[in-house]
């Protein structure tokens, strides 16, 4: 259920309703808008049906959410949620570009790609300390010594970065370091996980689970949101379908989609979805015209000896002519990038 106070709704008023709710051990979220204060019940709808909150003073409507999600969703709050990390905003209506290599494996690398990216236009650094590999035997990532790196290359570049958490025992380590957490869509459904990253305050990435329904991955960052995190950035990396050509298939359908259904900021990630890197070019422009807040892009300086995904990762002089295409459509549509 979500209750729409009125425009002149007092903070008593407000408050009266929040305890009404909780009497009957329902949660209530509040989104303060620009108009109205928007208050989110959730708990068991029968008996918040019973309530007489339409009678309340200072509501204005209470409507019952059909959808499965509710937090996330455009009903629950109308205007766009902007997230900021180190004075970069997402999500405000201009292009974020993220880039970097896919895993941190040696200072000299992260930093020559840091540079690299940084001069091209990209505005967020990526770079990953803990990697979810298929084989146990592969490279997992050089742990808190990536994550030391990463925090460098911050000062160095002067870029906030994104990084992969796997577990939640590791939310707090990963936070320490990092402006943003990552979700990885292997990890889209682990409920532990995005419960842990949910109490941070520090903002999530949350990337779709390669089998997830838009449906699927919205709830999931519904559990982040429920535990009070309300900055969550979607990034659609793929889905699995019967093709076979490219790792996985790029749904751009998702972007305007997610946008229609909820409030929150999405990018689309070209690398993983694609896997080959002569398709994170097209992809990367197919990302600005369907209306995506932004890209994120694995870059390397020598992807032939990459530890991970070196096959889709292009070269710094590949990522800057991906920028300078991304800007060409940016600017006919009048995106600020
Ligand atoms: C990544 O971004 O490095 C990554 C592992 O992506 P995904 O979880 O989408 O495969
Ligand atoms: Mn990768």
């Amino acid at each position: 259920m979500i209750i729409v106070m009125k425009q002149d709704a007092t903070e008593q008023q407000i408050q009266v309703v929040v305890n009404r709710l909780e009497s009957i051990d329902c949660e209530a979220h509040i989104s303060v808008g620009r108009f109205h204060t928007v208050i989110g019940a959730v708990g068991d709808r029968q008996q918040i049906l019973q309530l007489p909150l339409e009678a309340l003073a200072g509501v204005d409507r209470a409507v019952p959410v059909m959808l499965p999600f509710k937090l996330v969703s455009r009903d629950f709050q109308d205007e766009n949620t902007v997230i900021e990390i180190r004075g970069v905003r997402i999500g405000d209506g201009s292009f974020t570009p993220v880039a970097g290599p896919c895993a941190v494996e040696s200072r000299d690398i992260l930093f020559q790609t840091a540079e690299a990216v940084k001069k091209a236009g990209a505005t967020v650094l990526r770079g990953d300390a803990f990697k979810p590999r298929t084989s146990p035997f592969s490279f997992q990532g050089l742990k808190e010594k990536g994550l030391i790196l990463l925090a460098e290359a911050r000062e160095e570049f002067d870029m906030p970065f994104v990084a992969e958490v796997l577990d939640p025992r590791d939310v707090d380590l990963v936070a320490s370091y990092a402006d943003m957490l990552r979700i990885g869509t292997r990890n889209m459904s682990n409920f532990a996980l995005l419960t842990e990253v949910g109490r941070s305050d520090t903002p999530v990435m949350l990337k779709r689970g390669f089998t997830a329904t838009l449906e699927e991955w919205l709830n999931a960052a519904e559990y982040i949101y429920k535990e009070g995190n309300q900055d969550i950035l979607m990034v659609e990396r793929g889905i699995r379908t019967f093709e076979t050509a490219s790792r996985n298939t790029l749904d751009i359908t998702a972007v305007p989609l997610l946008k229609e259904l909820s409030h929150l900021p999405v990018l689309i990630d070209p690398s993983h979805s694609s896997g080959k890197r002569q398709l994170v070019a097209p992809l990367s422009r197919a990302a600005v015209a369907v209306g995506a807040d932004g890209l994120m892009i694995d870059v390397h300086p020598t992807p032939e000896t990459a530890l991970v995904d070196g096959a889709q990762a292009i070269l710094p002089e590949e990522f800057a002519a991906v920028m300078q295409s991304v800007r060409d459509i940016a600017k006919a549509l009048r995106i600020p990038l």
